[in-house]
């Protein structure tokens, strides 16, 4: 089996730890690839390293790091088939998926062109006699960056491209489970003109995570994942001085209205609710249709459609619109939810349960499964299921889909269909969620705003990518200046005339 080891100063080199686990092909259920994981004093030496590679970077002028992101986005460019199938043999995605995982990626690294309009700074002339203020962006240092694995290559990209180009140096740990890509990335960057070293890419688990957390060179951490970790590292690394910010989980609500296109909201959730197994933090989980004829259009609407869904390899091309899940573990988890659902008294209208596709028996495939009649206290409603599984909850009024909404403990996206401006204009003011689609489903925002959910979704400051990402990774420095300009007495004079 191929081995994948650490990406440190530019090259690949074997761990010390003699830890190891091994990546699944979801589609076949095969181990593929062996990982090494990093211990404490890997972590530590690595650190290190980038602790020097950062100094000299930091000194390279902001148009000259741009420049790099410019060769690397054409370098994501020409690599994009290569950089999608790594994906897909590692997530189950499909290709066509697994090319736009790759292509929001790319859209940030296309913001980091233009760092140095990012990192200007502020100016105050005159602010006293012969005083002058400016304010300075310095980047941090060694930052950290852990990820997760339902984004192989966007949420990396995510990470390194805007701590790198405003001067950090990065420790990348991308997810144990599809590590691939994010290496392919860090050999194109190199290949772009990073120095050795300001990128450094390392496998582990939870004891590499902590040994970043706990090594007092590292200055921030941006941790994308679930919400138990995500407050987990984000209390650790407060608590040990460091700058975090920390994004969880989801449980996106799509609210329906009486006067929505019901076949366009029906399109609409399927794509959201079961693209790409459903293992999206911007899926839609819950549909909220508002009154009982709009509920009962949308599960006729929606039935047929589900039943219609195909689920496969990606090898399988165009035949396919959605892949298995991550591990067996996820498979037996997301079952196990939709037997509770059963069980606890939701209607199930499709059941994706016990789905066997012929040649890929051992792949870990979840059929789409839609339960109606689900209610705010059912497992199914307040786990988030992270799979190909729709529950609907059943209202009256648009106040009560309101407060359904702004109860959940979570605050990453919703979305609201409807044929009324007014409506959907109080809907996204109310709303306690962090990104609002109005007739559009999964609303993550474009490179030049910023990512973040609200609540339980993210803990810590600041928005991923855009100027708050260039915010985060640095820090500001405040310098009052005077130069003694010898006509002292004009200043009083001017002074006294303005009294
Ligand atoms: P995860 O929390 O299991 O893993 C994320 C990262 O944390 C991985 O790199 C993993 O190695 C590390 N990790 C796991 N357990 C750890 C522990 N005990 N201590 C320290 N580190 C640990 O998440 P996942 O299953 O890879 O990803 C899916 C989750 O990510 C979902 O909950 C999804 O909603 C969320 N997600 C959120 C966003 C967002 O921007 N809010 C984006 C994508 C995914």
């Amino acid at each position: 089996m191929q081995q994948l080891n650490h990406f440190v100063d530019g090259e690949y080199v074997d761990g010390t730890s003699g830890r190891f686990t091994e990546v699944f092909n979801p589609a076949t259920g095969e181990a593929q690839l062996k990982i090494q994981l990093a211990g404490k004093d890997e972590v530590d030496a690595i650190v290190e390293k980038a602790a020097i590679a950062q100094q000299a970077w930091a000194r390279v002028n902001p148009q000259r790091r741009a420049r790099v992101f410019m060769k690397f986005g054409q370098l994501i460019n020409e690599n994009m088939d290569r950089l999608a199938e790594a994906i897909s043999r590692e997530h189950g995605k499909t290709l066509p998926d697994a090319r736009g995982d790759v292509q929001r990626g790319l859209e940030v690294v296309e913001v980091c062109m233009g760092a140095p309009a990012m990192l200007k700074g502020e100016f105050t002339d005159n602010a006293g006699p012969d005083i002058d203020i400016y304010a300075m962006r310095q980047p941090l240092g060694v930052v950290a960056g852990i990820t997760p694995f339902n984004f192989p290559a966007m949420i990396p990209l995510w990470k390194m491209s805007p701590a790198i180009a405003a001067g950090n140096a990065m420790i990348l740990k991308p997810s144990e489970r599809a590590p691939t890509c994010a290496f392919l990335l860090a050999e194109l960057l190199h290949e772009a003109g990073l120095p050795k070293g300001v990128l450094q890419v390392v496998n582990g688990d939870k004891e590499a995570v902590d040994a970043l957390l706990d090594n007092e060179t590292i200055q921030a951490v941006g941790f994308v994942g679930s919400t138990p970790i995500a407050q987990y590292i984000y209390g650790r690394a407060a608590t040990n001085g460091k700058r975090a910010q920390c994004f969880g989980g989801a449980k996106n609500h799509m609210v329906i209205m009486p006067d929505a296109d019901i076949d366009k909201a029906a399109d609409a959730l399927l794509g959201a609710g079961f693209g790409a197994a459903g293992e999206r933090c911007m899926a839609i989980s819950v549909a909220v249709p508002v009154g009982k004829e709009t509920a009962d259009k949308l599960v006729e609407k929606l039935a047929p459609r589900i039943e219609a869904l195909k689920v496969g390899p990606y090898t399988a091309g165009d035949d396919v619109d959605y892949g298995p899940v991550i591990t067996a573990a996820a498979k037996d988890r997301i079952e196990g939810l939709i037997a509770s659902g059963v069980e606890q008294g939701a209607t199930l209208v499709t059941d994706g349960r016990d789905l066997k596709l012929q040649g890929y028996e051992g792949g870990f495939y979840v059929g789409p499964t839609m339960f109606d009649n689900v209610t705010p206290d059912m497992e199914i409603y307040k786990e988030e299921i992270f799979g190909p599984v729709l529950s609907q909850v059943r209202v009256e009024t648009y106040e009560e889909a309101l407060q359904l909404v702004m109860d959940n403990e979570y605050g990453n996206g919703t979305a609201i269909y409807t044929a009324d401006g007014d409506t959907a204009r109080d809907y996204a003011s109310r709303v306690n969620v962090g990104m609002v689609g109005i007739n559009f489903p999964i609303p993550v925002p474009l490179s030049y705003y910023s990512f973040g959910g609200w609540k339980k979704s993210a803990f810590g400051d600041l928005n991923q990518y855009g100027s708050d990402a260039f915010r985060f990774y640095t820090k500001t420095k405040t310098v009052t200046s005077r130069w003694y300009s010898g006509i002292k007495d004009g200043h009083e004079l001017n002074f006294k005339a303005l009294d």
